[in-house]
């Protein structure tokens, strides 16, 4: 006989997905109390090895289960997935300052509270096949024959997904080897986040029971593509009237989206330590990958770290205000979902607040342009290395007196133990460990 159990937790800086399981009898009593919980935990890298932590062994903190954030989907292999993502909060019921959903709350409320809007969010997801037996013959990127070698795969996961409740809204072969895209239609804020880590585990537990492990490592060889994160994102009132939108205005940016995306690329170098923050993440942000290489945005660019994305609703402008969202593209799955979409909203916020002018798009490989032509159009490359991503983060004091207490030493600290693991590594071996990670 077997006892069902159900595992409480939550999204953790390293990008994992952590906790304990509990019986599911002895569950409903869990959303009063919570479980218990170590606060060290949170400073576990994505390689299991420990960063420096204020709390050492002492400490308890409780993880609360969501309701709106469970999963209960039965598995190809015959097993049934159960979690539920948590906050966490401190003995008294405080929040606890390294909640990952409970940041993504106040970044919400904050843009409420600034704006009177709401986001609705959409991620794309890209992600290899690990095992190179698999190795496609020439030709199969984006095609139906490279779609038919993997349709079981791709049908169990779409059915597994749509019964966990994120029915996905499309499914295809990427450009790289072996490399695949799925995508989850738009939610609101916490919902897309939510989905994005439980998108992430159904489909390492679906690649499992095909023994088709996966990988999202933003990178799976030092020069060919990347495996992004992409993140589509709208203004919407709270009439559900589309806000992202002004066609009378250049590019169709109302006044508060042109602004936020000013924010975004002004915090951008510093920005990408907390959505794009692996050793990898940065070799990925570089030119000529289809990612993000600079602080630029781009109508219908995909080189551009922000993109105005295209409507197909030719001059039906309502319908077209509603499709009209803007694209994310600096971020990958070591990063988590609740902390990439915070530290977005914290630095769109920040050029809403200082009601910045929307920035001018940029057209043509910006790589051609001499340093003084990038400067004269306030461009930067991207940082080259997450060491000096995370050294522009600690100087950024703006963006990060948005997040709580200590949250930010915390976090410093515990990526630049993840990179001294890697010291002395090659990129082949730093590759590996992280086509493992994640
Ligand atoms: N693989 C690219 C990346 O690393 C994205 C390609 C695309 O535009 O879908 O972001
Ligand atoms: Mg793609």
């Amino acid at each position: 006989m077997t006892e069902p159990l159900i595992a409480t937790c939550i999204p953790d800086i390293a990008g994992q997905v952590r906790g304990k399981a509990v019986p599911l009898s002895a569950f409903g009593e869990l959303f009063e109390i919570g479980a218990g919980w170590t606060p060290a935990n949170v400073q576990i890298t994505c390689f299991d090895t420990a960063s420096e932590s204020p709390w050492g062994p002492t400490g308890d903190v409780r993880m609360i289960p969501d309701r709106n954030a469970m999963v209960e989907v039965p598995l190809p292999g015959g097993a049934t997935e159960r979690f539920v993502l948590c906050r966490v909060v401190e003995g008294d019921g405080a929040p606890w300052e390294c909640c990952l959903r409970t940041i993504l709350d106040s970044a919400i409320a904050a843009l409420k509270a600034e704006t009177g809007l709401s986001l609705r969010v959409a991620f794309e997801h890209e992600f290899t096949f690990r095992n190179a037996d698999h190795e496609p013959e020439p030709g199969t990127a984006y095609s139906l024959r490279g779609l038919r070698g993997r349709r079981i795969f791709g049908e169990t996961l779409a059915g597994v997904l749509r019964d966990a409740g994120l029915p996905p809204d499309s499914f295809l072969r990427e450009f790289g080897p072996r490399q695949f895209e799925i995508t989850l239609p738009p939610q609101e804020a916490m919902r897309a986040a939510d989905e994005a880590v439980m998108l992430r585990q159904l489909t390492y537990a679906v690649a499992e029971d095909f023994e088709a492990p996966v990988t999202f490592s933003p990178l799976v060889s030092e020069h060919g593509v990347g495996n992004g994160v992409h993140i589509h994102f709208s203004f919407w009132d709270e009439n559900g009237h589309p806000k992202t939108r002004d066609a009378a205005r250049p590019h169709g940016l109302a006044a508060v989206t042109g602004s936020f995306i000013a924010g975004i690329l002004a915090h951008l170098p510093a920005l990408t330590a907390l959505t794009a923050p692996s050793a990898l993440s940065h070799i990925r942000l570089t030119p000529h990958r289809w990612s993000a290489a600079f602080n630029n945005l781009g109508v219908q660019d995909r080189e551009a770290a922000v993109r105005v994305c295209p409507t197909f609703a030719g001059d039906d402008e309502a319908r077209r205000s509603r499709q009209f969202n803007i694209e994310y593209r600096a971020t990958d799955a070591s990063a988590t979902p609740h902390l990439s979409l915070a530290a977005m909203i914290f630095a769109g916020l920040e050029g809403v607040r200082a009601g910045l002018p929307a920035p001018e798009p940029t057209t043509g490989d910006l790589t051609l342009l001499a340093p003084d032509a990038l400067a004269a159009k306030g461009l930067v490359r991207l940082p080259a290395t997450l060491a000096d991503a995370l050294d522009a983060l600690e100087a950024d004091t703006a963006l990060l007196a948005a997040f709580p207490g200590r949250f930010p030493s915390i976090y410093l600290a515990h990526k630049r133990g993840e990179l001294a693991v890697l010291d002395g590594k090659t990129i082949d071996e730093r590759i590996a460990a992280y086509c493992l990670a994640y």
